[in-house]
């Protein structure tokens, strides 16, 4: 008789995996065994047909379900009496933490069928859906390590959770009415507390939601409470996320092609960046024509939008860059809600939502939360524990062990002390969940972030790795992890961002390298005015102007740019934008981070016109005498136009395929335009849409940075 055991590892626990074996094995009349352990799962295969099952199981795996290797090996049979699931094996913790999942389709039929025992149950979920990485306190992912561990399971729940038929096979966070966890508003209860707050939302109440991740603050769209959200919330300008019933309702307000459509709808529902309609979302997002869109995710809102025929404001609860809020006390402490809707179920730590845009067919993204962090990755080869803490904004962190590396979602601004502390406990949980005390720890250069100190406060060995260098290593990984045809090319890398430190002790952030080599930047300019120059962007304004012969600024500006008081030198692109939306008399102030830049696109006119502009010495320059003297409205189509030219001018010159990395080509119209003429002159390149482009991937990149070394020398 034929006999084999089969080690699969990947995302592999707690999606399902296990019952799908078992119903597979079991219809092809073979005995044995399915069991987690600490590596992934171990299947014992015997029978007629156990060659055939080897073949055919990794074609129909459960949604969630990602293998990273399989091993198969012949075994002695043990003449087994029937295919069974065994207990897990405890052992160290080598499995992958899955990111929450959006509320499945079976989950939602059975939420609306008033014949089922969950009949507008607003915490159903099953194997292939519900919150993973919120409630896991421990691994191996069982009951007992997530905060469903203080809710008993009923008899029914309970046989379910055994039934290996069943889709609450070991869905570790299975409950219903009878034992799970409940949703309060005041003395309102369940799905009467869902009715009570689609009154008071349609009544112009602000509500705080508690959501997979956290708290979101919540209200009607289009209406006065959003003013009133501003307000309290005291964030004038930067726009607010809108949550519709239906892909229909969003199509009503907004131009949605069909890959934005496609990832709007996708299992893992991102809040996806879509270009208005001429309608007035005018509070949601000031200035701007883009709105964030997203569609119900979760149980509640899913439950939520059944009683309500408008759309919603939801928005992150929390101080501006600190972790969303997740506890019931800090959020009645912010004093924004006039309720709250919560449960009783703790969020172990803190997920975002994820945000993203759609360039060309693939998705661009600015944050990995919910639905798709953590990641996790095998590797060809091993790695020593190693961890990278990544910069300041948009803190990530990664962690490196033997084959496996694991990408941590956002995690925020890690300047603010409450972020601080939310890092130190991600970096705390990963290292225990997975069992692994790093030994190595790369960070930035810059000696002033939190978490420089933190990585040398750690008693190992450290390595700083410069920004931008970094952001172009985490596109190599991406390219690599994903196993891109390009990889193993040579490139031309561009790292244009707002600011990262640079070798020579200058700001830069527009920068191209060839492999580790600085080969071009922007030409320096100095700003006066330190940290202030990034909000206030008349001084960034007036410095680049003084830089070109032009008397602009006040007299106290004046006299600190002749003695160069407070100032700092750069070649950041980011710090071009602001002075650019300055000249063509935009805005005075960046209202938050890319606001600038959304500026710019919404007045960019398309077409050919641009400023001169050179390269030498690999100094980039563009003829700003002239920008400046412009006439402001053709000022923004003429500079996106010259930096789409000068990428493919040097394209050109360094005759190599083109890598986009950094903040500013979050800027969907430059990295269109820009990849547009790039393959009108077949060039080839590439741009990230596995991890974020912007600082969200520095830790990506030390990492690998540090794997590609390590590699070399060991
Ligand atoms: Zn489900
Ligand atoms: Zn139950
Ligand atoms: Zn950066």
């Amino acid at each position: 008789m034929q006999a084999y055991k089969i080690v699969v590892t990947g995302r592999v626990q707690g999606v399902g995996f296990r019952p799908t074996i078992f119903n597979l094995a079991t219809s092809m009349g073979l005995k044995g065994y399915v069991r987690n352990d600490a590596q992934g799962v171990e299947i014992v295969v015997e029978g007629e047909k156990a060659k055939a099952f080897i073949e055919r199981f990794s074609d129909d795996l459960p949604p969630l379900a990602k293998i990273e290797t399989i091993e198969v090996r012949k075994v002695p049979s043990q003449c087994f009496g029937n295919f069974s699931i065994l207990k897990s094996e405890e052992g160290t913790k080598r499995t992958f933490i899955s990111p929450d999942m959006s509320v499945c389709p079976a989950c939602k039929a059975e939420l609306f069928n008033p014949t089922n025992r969950r009949f507008h149950y607003p915490f159903i979920n099953c194997t292939h859906c519900g919150p993973r990485y919120t409630i896991i306190t421990d691994l191996p992912y069982d009951r007992k390590n997530t905060t469903m561990d203080r809710f008993t399971m009923c008899q029914k729940c309970r046989q379910e959770y055994e039934d290996p038929t069943s889709r609450f096979f070991h869905a570790q966070p299975i409950s219903c009415p009878d034992c799970g966890p409940r949703l309060h508003l005041g003395e309102y209860e369940g799905y009467e507390a869902i009715r009570q707050a689609a009154r008071l939302l349609d009544e112009g109440k602000i509500l705080a939601i508690k959501g997979v991740g956290g708290y979101h603050l919540v209200c009607k769209a289009q209406s006065q409470a959003v003013a009133e959200l501003r307000k309290r919330k005291r964030r004038s300008k930067k726009p607010f996320a809108v949550m519709f019933k239906n892909i229909e309702a969003i199509r009503e307000v907004c131009d949605i092609q069909e890959t934005e459509e496609r990832l709007i709808t996708s299992k893992e529902n991102p809040i996806v960046i879509v270009k208005k309609k001429d309608t007035d979302f005018g509070l949601e997002a000031p200035d701007i024509d883009r709105l964030g869109v997203f569609l119900p995710y979760n149980p509640i809102y899913v439950l939520l939008f059944e009683c309500i025929d408008f759309p919603l404001v939801v928005t992150s609860a929390n101080i501006s860059e600190e972790p969303i809020v997740k506890e019931e006390e800090e959020i009645e402490k912010l004093r924004i809600a006039d309720v709250l809707l919560w449960y009783d179920r703790k969020i172990e730590r803190s997920c975002d939502d994820s945000v993203a845009v759609c360039v060309e067919d693939r998705p661009l993204f600015y944050r990995l939360g919910r639905g798709y962090a953590p990641r996790s990755f095998k590797l060809s080869n091993l790695l020593p524990p190693v961890l990278a803490v990544g910069a300041q904004q948009k803190g990530t962190i990664v962690l490196g062990f033997d084959d496996t590396l694991i990408v941590s979602p956002h995690i925020g601004d890690i300047a603010n002390i409450a972020s601080f502390e939310y890092f130190k406990k991600v970096v705390e949980d990963f290292c225990k969940m997975y069992d692994v005390a790093p030994q190595y720890v790369v960070h930035d250069l810059h000696p002033m972030y939190e978490t420089v100190r933190y990585a040398k406060s750690l008693g190992i060995q450290t390595y700083a790795m410069q920004h931008h260098l970094s952001h172009v290593y985490a596109v190599l990984a991406e390219m690599e992890l994903s196993h891109h045809s390009m990889k193993d090319e040579k490139f031309l890398a561009l790292a244009w961002d707002g600011t990262g430190l640079g070798t020579d002790g200058a700001i830069w952030g527009g920068e191209a390298f060839i492999e580790d080599e600085r080969v071009a930047h922007f030409g320096y300019f100095d700003i006066v005015g330190g940290e202030r120059a990034i909000k206030d962007i008349r001084l960034c304004a007036w410095s680049l102007a003084r830089k070109h012969g032009f008397e602009m600024g006040d007299e106290l500006f004046a006299l600190g740019y002749a003695k160069k008081i407070n100032s700092f030198t750069t070649s950041s692109v980011g710090r071009l934008f602001d002075a650019v939306a300055y000249f063509a008399q935009l805005t005075d102030r960046q209202e938050y981070e890319g606001y600038t830049g959304l500026l710019i696109e919404k007045a960019y006119r398309g077409g050919e016109d641009r400023y001169d502009f050179y390269i030498e010495n690999g100094a980039i320059e563009i003829d700003f005498t002239a920008l400046i003297k412009d006439r402001k409205e053709r000022i923004p189509t003429r500079f996106l136009n010259t930096l789409r030219d000068i990428i493919v001018a040097m394209a050109k010159e360094y005759d190599l395929p083109m890598l986009f990395s950094g903040g500013v080509f979050q800027n969907k119209t430059l990295l269109t335009i820009a990849i547009d003429k790039l393959q009108k002159a077949g060039i080839p390149y590439y741009f990230p849409s596995l991890f974020p482009i912007n600082d969200a991937a520095i830790s990506l990149g030390q990492l690998w940075w540090f794997k590609n070394r390590f590699e070399a020398n060991p």
